[in-house]
This record gives C-alpha cells, sequence and structure tokens, in this order.
C-alpha cells in the first residue's frame, strides 16, 4: 500500500507540487469528478507510464452540468475513491472544495470551440463544454502538469480539451486512453452506479447498436446504415438522444462513411444519461 496523500486546497497542492517539480520530478495528471471505476484506474496507470508522479483531482464540476438533477445525483463515494487509489505510490489526490476553483474573484474563460460547440453534447448540453473548459484550465493552471490523461470515452471532450491546450497555448501533453468496458461490453461510467442490474442490461443496447452499426458500415451507405442501427436501437427500452456519425477531426456530422469515421451516442436510461463511441471504420483501412 502507498502512502496517499490527499489535499483539499490549493495552496497545500501547490506546495506539494513545487517540492516535486524542484525535485526534478515529472507529474501526469488525471482529472476526474470520482466514483471511481477501472476506466478511471486504466488512467492513471497510463499516468505511471508517462511520469514519476500522478496527481488525480476529484471534483464534481457544477459549472459543467446543465441539469440540476443530474449534478445532484452524480454519485460522490471519496472514501472508496481514495481506497482505490491507496493502492498506488507516488500518487497524490486533489479534492478541493467549490471556492478553491471558483474563487470569488474568478474570472470565467471563453473561448471559440467552433463546430465542437455546435453537435453531439454541444447540442444537447448547452454550456457543458464551457464549464469543461473552465475547470481544466482551472485544474492545469494549479497543477502544472507536465502530462494530462483523458479517456476516449468522453470522445468530443477530449478534442475540446485539445482544441483549449492550443488555443490558450497550455503547456501540457493530452494523452488519450481507450474506453474501459465492462465484461458485457457496457462502458464503464461513474453513472452506471445509478442503475439496476436491470437496466444495465437494457443499457447493453448502447453497445450492441454501435457494433451493430460497425457492421452494417462494411456494406451500406451511411445513411441507410444509420436508419437501420436506430430501428435496431429503438428495439430497446432505451430513449435516444442522438446517434451520429462524425468525421473525429473536424467533428462534422458526416453523410458518407470515411476512414476513421466515429459513431457517437446519448440515449436515457432510466433517467440516467449515457454516453459512448466506436470507430466504425480503422484510418488504415484505405492507405
Ligand atoms: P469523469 O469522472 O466522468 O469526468 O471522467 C474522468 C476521466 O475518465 C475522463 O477523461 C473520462 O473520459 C475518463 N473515463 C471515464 N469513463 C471511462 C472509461 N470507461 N474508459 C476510459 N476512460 C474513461
Amino acid at each position: 500500500m502507498g502512502d496517499l496523500q490527499v489535499f483539499e486546497t490549493v495552496e497545500s497542492i501547490q506546495d506539494f507540487i513545487n517540492d516535486l517539480k524542484e525535485e526534478g520530478h515529472s507529474i501526469a495528471f488525471v482529472p476526474t469528478m470520482g466514483a471511481l471505476h477501472h476506466g478511471h484506474l486504466s488512467l492513471v496507470e497510463e499516468g505511471f507510464e508517462l511520469a514519476e508522479y500522478v496527481v488525480v483531482s476529484i471534483f464534481v464540476n457544477p459549472m459543467q452540468f446543465d441539469n440540476k438533477e443530474d449534478l445532484e445525483k452524480y454519485p460522490r463515494t471519496l472514501e472508496e475513491d481514495l481506497e482505490k487509489l491507496s493502492v498506488f505510490e507516488n500518487i497524490a489526490v486533489f479534492s478541493p472544495g467549490i471556492k478553491d476553483i471558483y474563487p470569488d474573484n474568478y474570472e470565467e474563460i471563453h473561448i471559440d470551440l467552433g463546430q465542437l460547440d455546435r453537435v453531439l453534447e454541444a447540442k444537447f448540453r448547452p454550456g457543458h463544454f464551457n464549464g469543461v473548459v473552465n475547470v481544466v484550465n482551472r485544474l492545469f493552471d494549479i497543477i502544472q502538469p507536465d502530462y494530462a490523461v483523458f479517456g476516449e470515452k468522453d470522445f468530443q471532450q477530449l478534442a475540446v480539451i485539445q482544441r483549449m491546450v492550443k488555443l490558450l497555448k497550455k503547456d501540457v501533453i493530452i494523452v488519450p486512453c481507450p474506453i474501459m468496458r465492462e465484461e458485457t461490453g457496457l462502458a464503464s461510467s461513474s453513472r452506471n452506479e445509478r442503475l439496476s442490474d436491470n437496466d444495465k442490461d437494457e443499457a447493453l443496447i448502447i453497445y450492441k447498436t454501435l457494433n451493430h452499426l460497425k457492421e452494417l458500415a462494411r456494406t451500406k451507405p451511411l445513411a441507410i446504415a444509420i436508419e437501420d442501427a436506430k430501428s435496431f436501437f429503438n428495439k430497446g427500452s432505451l430513449e435516444l438522444e442522438y446517434l451520429e456519425v462524425v468525421d473525429p477531426e473536424t467533428f462534422e456530422i458526416l453523410d458518407d462513411w470515411i476512414p476513421g469515421a466515429n459513431a457517437c451516442i446519448a440515449a436515457y436510461c432510466n433517467g440516467v444519461r449515457l454516453i459512448d463511441n466506436m470507430q466504425m471504420m480503422s484510418k488504415a483501412v484505405f492507405c
């Protein structure tokens, strides 16, 4: 068991980080909202591939929630989270309060996200990415990491962060990690804690639909494949919010298949909003 260090204030984590930097250590940062599962832990493991120390933040960021009930019901399991992280050595947790992240004199930033702010999550969760940009930018300023690790589970968020780093000229390397899934194929998510076993069985339709669409992508034009995939999805009990195929670079909604085309889906399972995505066509196929 490593000895887990937990910091709750900006000053205390910065003192710790300054000491690490003075000693010449590199730092990988994993921002999370807690309720940690093996997807988060895979990011921590990647962090240790990159740097000597890993800092994990646990902060449920109110600014990125467009829905009050979603924020209130978001699982908070700090004790269990700390236990899961205590198996690692050279790890620190930053678990700030709201005023540490957004002090009274906090100046909100706004960046131009272009197409990323018009489609998929941005379309259905107005203001969501502005909240993400603000919290991640603030956390980067506090932690000053060499690397920051993000999951491809939040495919569009990853692109938003990459754009933010470029536009704000942040001195940090963004490292993506693949989606971790439960044994059934359901994408691991903190929100899965709100699902019953039966809900989880029903929610599997998300993964099955993405696989079905991927299979169709081999033979069918995109428009026909999407319609087919939507009717497949609608045989289940979830409520579809969107199913779209996008260019992974530009996030344009595609009408025709291209190498690297990525399908993104959002749906409600018993009032719980779930997202997932999958690459439909390998980039190498046409090379
Ligand atoms: P969250 O706590 O949901 O804000 O997620 C924190 C980080 O963990 C983000 O970079 C997510 O993309 C990543 N993450 C969440 N779920 C998964 C998963 N199933 N596989 C890989 N990364 C994930």
